[in-house]
């Protein structure tokens, strides 16, 4: 991994991020057909294919300001919860970066835990509840402790397969309630996307 990441780099988080959310669409979807209302896949890639796009044509000159744009970005075009969520992920990341040209891979897992942090706060959620939260925890965690982005990606994708099991508490899924139980999540599948998005900026 880079010692320090520019805001290039998070240019090309981005838009890895737009290609995996593109590539898995039709997994989100079904995922979300099960305990939802099918609508992931189209939320995540109407969302960051938008992000991508403005990126392109207003590149953002730091670390900081590539997130904070993005997440504005997610909330002005996705409808669904999850919008408002990464976009909070996002934005509040990108705040806790400040206006550095250059961060380390610490002080992202550090301001990503900001950023986890307002999630919980604006959706009311908690590890466990099945959400996106049950990976972005983990996978945060995970960098936070040295594990790289590889790791964090691996925490991540294993923490949103524990899902499976677990009884939605929030969000439509939470309206199946047993029903929801054997189904992983689409949220916490998505989130796990944006970690391997991470690997694929660095390489
Ligand atoms: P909607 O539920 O409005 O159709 P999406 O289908 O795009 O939105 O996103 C659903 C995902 O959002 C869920 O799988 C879950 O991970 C996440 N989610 C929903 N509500 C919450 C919440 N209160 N806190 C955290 N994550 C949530
Ligand atoms: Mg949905």
């Amino acid at each position: 991994m880079s010692a320090v990441l520019d805001a290039g780099f998070f240019r090309r988080w981005m838009t890895a991020a737009a290609a995996a959310v593109d590539r898995e669409a039709d997994r989100l979807t079904d995922l979300d057909s099960a305990i939802g209302d099918a609508d992931h896949g189209a939320n995540m890639r109407r969302g960051f294919a938008a992000v991508a796009a403005a990126l392109e044509a207003e590149p953002q000159p730091t670390p900081g300001a590539v997130l904070v744009f993005a997440g504005r970005r997610l909330i002005s075009t996705v409808g669904g919860a999850s919008g408002p969520l990464y976009g909070t992920l996002l934005r509040r990341t990108g705040k806790a970066l400040g206006d550095a040209a250059e961060v380390t891979p610490e002080a992202l897992a550090e301001a990503l835990g900001a950023g986890v942090a307002a999630v919980a706060q604006l959706g009311g959620a908690t590890a466990g509840d099945k959400t996106m939260l049950d990976a972005l925890g983990p996978g945060v965690d995970a960098l936070g402790r040295g594990g790289g982005f590889a790791g964090a990606a691996r925490a991540a994708a294993e923490g949103a397969a524990a899902t499976v099991p677990m009884l939605a508490r929030k969000g439509r899924a939470s309206y199946l309630g047993e029903r929801s139980i054997g189904h992983q999540d689409p949220g916490a599948t998505s989130a796990a996307l944006l970690f391997e998005a991470l690997v694929e900026a660095a390489a």
